[in-house]
């Protein structure tokens, strides 16, 4: 049985707000949610049926878990192995072990993208110091150092601009597996939320550009500021990537878009809903997080066009707290994640305005 009907039952593994936005959506097809997390305070645990408070190595828990579902998904990438081959063993995995095993690792990853025909920074893998040195005399200056595991909103990552940096590089790697890859010269950032179903089955959504501050996501806009040659390019791509993984539910592709040269530089994918594509969930005709539930119960995929003009801001730490503006604007829609605490650079929620022009 690879379709899983409304009233069946959905696991999540991970109880952030990407799990809880992934339950709000099942909840409207009628589907009932179990999120499994190590916290108590998980965002998610507040919008699910039930929920599982224990380790991601608790066989036991884990199994207890499987058992309760009808599919297993999750809303992070760093899932350990050993984690996905007991739920495999007793219900589906959607997406598959294929799509994390690629992506928690950044050295796999370039791999595969670029077998798949895409284009990636330059790269080389390096553990020591003097294989650093190895791999900055053949990548050039400047370079990005980053850990090949468990690095995300730059963390884990240094610039490359000569051997002084070396030390601030070791001391982030410790020696342990790492990638040097060419600083790439773009115009703008952009992402690819696509899906694909069961049946394989695929859609892509408009091009989103993004903008980072601090190395967090600040703003996405969507459409991009990309020609059309660009935009079909981005998503030819993502559609590619999807089906060599032979992957089941919402992934996200990250690029960068040189503008005089035309060119795309894949920089990494999320095999998970993305938070760049949070204006889909009033911009575009089906949110991201429901064409993730249509895809993984072997539903019909939803249309993606946009709804219009559409800019999503994240609100970090006590911007949370400007919700009366927010709700005054009749273009805003305003999200709260229900964290209790707004620490300085947290993700606590986001807006979306979605306009004609
Ligand atoms: P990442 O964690 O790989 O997504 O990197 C975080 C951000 O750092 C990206 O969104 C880019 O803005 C920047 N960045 C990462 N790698 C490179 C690169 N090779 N060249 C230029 N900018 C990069």
């Amino acid at each position: 049985m690879t379709r899983i009907n409304p009233e069946g039952t959905i696991g999540i593994l991970g109880g952030g707000q990407l799990g809880r936005m992934i339950a709000l959506a099942a909840a409207k097809f009628g589907y009932r949610i179990h999120i499994y997390c190590p916290d108590t305070h998980s965002p998610a645990f507040h919008v699910a049926d039930q929920v599982t408070v224990a380790a991601y190595d608790d066989e036991e828990a884990l199994m207890a878990f499987a058992q309760s579902v009808d599919v297993v998904t999750y809303e992070f990438e760093n899932i350990p192995a050993a984690t996905a081959k007991i739920i495999e063993a007793i219900k589906p995995l959607r997406p598959g072990r294929k799509a994390l095993e690629i992506s928690q690792d950044r050295l796999s990853e370039k791999e595969f993208l670029n077998k798949a025909g895409a284009t990636t920074a330059p790269y080389q893998a390096f553990d020591t110091r003097e294989e650093l040195e190895a791999a900055f005399a053949v990548i050039g200056r400047p370079a990005v150092a980053k850990t090949r595991r468990f690095g995300y909103d730059g963390k884990g990552q240094v610039m490359v601009k000569s051997k002084r940096d070396f030390d601030a590089v070791m001391d982030i790697t410790k020696g342990g597996p790492a990638i040097l890859e060419g600083f790439v010269t773009f115009d703008r950032e952009i992402s690819v939320i696509v899906a694909r179903s069961v049946s394989a089955d695929v859609a892509a959504f408009p091009v989103a550009e993004n903008v980072h501050t601090n190395h967090v996501l600040d703003v996405t806009t969507v459409p991009a500021n990309i020609n059309e040659m660009i935009e079909a390019k981005a998503k030819v791509l993502a559609t590619r990537i999807a089906n060599e993984l032979e992957y089941i539910g919402v992934l996200a592709v990250e690029m960068f878009v040189n503008d005089a040269k035309g060119e795309i530089t894949v920089n990494e994918i999320a095999p998970r809903v993305h938070n760049s594509g949070h204006w889909t969930i009033e911009g575009a005709q089906t949110s991201q997080f429901e064409q993730h539930i249509r895809a993984i119960c072997d539903l019909p995929l939803g249309p993606t066009s946009a709804r219009g003009k559409v800019v999503m801001k994240n609100l970090l730490g006590k911007d949370i707290l400007d919700f009366e503006k927010y709700l005054s604007d009749p273009t805003a829609a305003y999200h709260h994640y229900g964290k209790h605490d707004p620490r300085d650079g947290r993700k606590m929620g986001h807006v979306t305005w979605v306009t004609e022009d």
